[in-house]
């Protein structure tokens, strides 16, 4: 009775939904030249067909729709390319500083991202892939519609070892741990979770998992901003990286790992990891052996005055020196060994870096064309996006113009590949910003419909 009754609710449910459906809406831009995200020259005058969220139509001449809802915008031969992908971001941390980030009410810190997802968005970043901190339920709510922020491929909280990059306890004050014990400060938030044996890793990865992780981010070395782990540091054992590796095998997807050594970098790949984040500090020898085993290096160009951030003779300032004099070593070997590479900022603690996200992206400049650049930070991050396999939550093309691709486009007021520094500039020059088949920003004076 309880299962007829159901069927009766359902199909009365799917009538209901027959009758007020609505035809999705329907965008057309006219006039503009592609940047299609995987090659390195715009195409000719095109106009192309949004219907609901996708691209379903790119065309060399005019395209006429049935639809009077058509938003018609004249592109007047501006360039329309994907929407950008950040492929190291920390939407929770990016605003907060460190010790806001602990201490503060839980709710105003997630408000605090909420508020830099929407500036992340109108930076004409469209999607991107958090690599630690406790993103599901921003991530949520922007799906929803409820709140304004890019698209996200969560990590959930990132996985260390007592005394690893992430763990931020204070040493006279909570040490020793109790094992079996209250969780930490960073672990009830979501931001870090302490591992220090292969099972405990093997429970810490489902967790992550089990709450809508795309990928798995481990730290398998020292870093800068935390403050008991030296960089020379390795910090998980081969059984410990194996564990989380199979863990995340099992569910379909695949671990990252942050590691700026060539022993911490090796280490993780004799273990399947199957993407180097950073990478600054790797060698020539590593560098083959990313090669050999087509691992992704995602790394970044962080900026000059990064080490400014902390207090002059500080461990942390050091710590930032060491790893900025290797940027030119790591996009060096990255091109000579002809790494699979993915841009990210990794921006943290700082809204005014945040604001830079683009001129970042432009700063890869210095080793790589115009075009490289660009095709890097939207195409080639997409394929990177896509190793989350059926753990993704857009199934569908990212990063890309082209039919069926989803839409998620930016038209430019310019050649980004003639001038790439537009593209430091977003509130000047991206005159239309579109995720998911919505307009988020039109600064055009006369387009019909809208
Ligand atoms: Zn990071």
């Amino acid at each position: 009775m309880v299962v007829r009754l159901f069927t009766i609710v359902v199909i009365c449910g799917a009538l209901l939904d027959a009758q007020t459906s609505v035809p999705p809406p329907v965008t057309v831009f006219q006039n503009v030249r592609i940047f299609d995200g995987t090659s390195s020259r715009l195409s000719g005058p095109s106009h192309v067909l949004v219907r609901g969220n996708r691209i379903e139509r790119i065309s060399a001449t005019p395209i006429v729709t049935s639809s009077a809802d058509t938003v018609l915008i004249d592109g007047a031969g501006r360039t329309l390319m994907p929407g950008l992908i950040d492929a190291h971001w920390h939407t929770t941390l990016v605003r907060p500083t460190p010790a806001v980030a602990l201490a503060a009410d839980v709710g105003y810190t997630h408000l605090l991202a909420g508020a830099e997802a929407r500036d992340t968005l109108l930076r004409g970043f469209t999607t991107i892939r958090d690599l630690g901190g406790p993103a599901f339920g921003l991530k949520r709510a922007i799906d929803e519609g409820v709140v304004t922020g890019p698209r996200i491929f969560p990590s959930g909280a990132m996985i260390t070892v007592t005394s690893g990059h992430g763990d931020f306890r204070q040493p006279f004050v909570e040490l020793p741990r109790v094992l079996g014990g209250p969780p930490t400060r960073t672990e009830t938030l979501g931001a870090s979770m302490i591992a220090d044996s292969p099972d405990e890793v093997r429970v810490r990865v489902r967790e992550q998992l089990m709450l809508g992780a795309t990928q798995i981010k481990l730290t398998a070395g020292g870093g800068v901003a935390s403050p008991h782990s030296p960089l020379d540091v390795s910090t998980f054992t081969e059984p410990e990286l194996r564990a989380a590796v199979e863990a995340a095998g099992n569910w379909g997807t695949y671990v990252a790992v942050h590691a700026y050594t060539p022993e911490a970098i090796q280490r993780a790949i004799a273990a399947g990891v199957r993407c180097i984040e950073h990478g600054h500090l790797m060698d020539e020898a590593t560098a083959r052996l990313i090669a050999e085993r087509g691992v992704w290096l995602s790394t970044q160009p962080f900026p000059d005055n990064m080490a400014d951030a902390f207090p002059a003779g500080s461990e942390e300032r050091a710590k930032a020196q060491q790893v900025l004099a290797g940027t030119d070593t790591v996009y060096r070997l990255a091109k000579k060994y002809r790494l699979k590479t993915a841009f990210g900022t990794d921006v943290l603690f700082s809204q005014a870096l945040a604001q830079r996200q683009g001129a970042l992206l432009v700063s890869l400049t210095r080793w790589y064309t115009p075009a490289e650049t660009l095709v890097m930070a939207t195409g080639t991050n997409a394929q990177l996006l896509a190793m989350s396999g059926k753990r993704s939550p857009y199934p569908g093309k990212l990063g890309v113009v082209e039919e069926g691709a989803f839409a998620d486009l930016l038209l430019v007021d310019g050649d980004p590949i003639a001038d790439i520094k537009l593209i430091a500039d977003p509130a000047r020059n991206f005159v239309l910003i579109m995720k998911d088949g919505k307009i988020y920003k039109n600064t055009l004076p006369n387009s019909v419909g809208n």
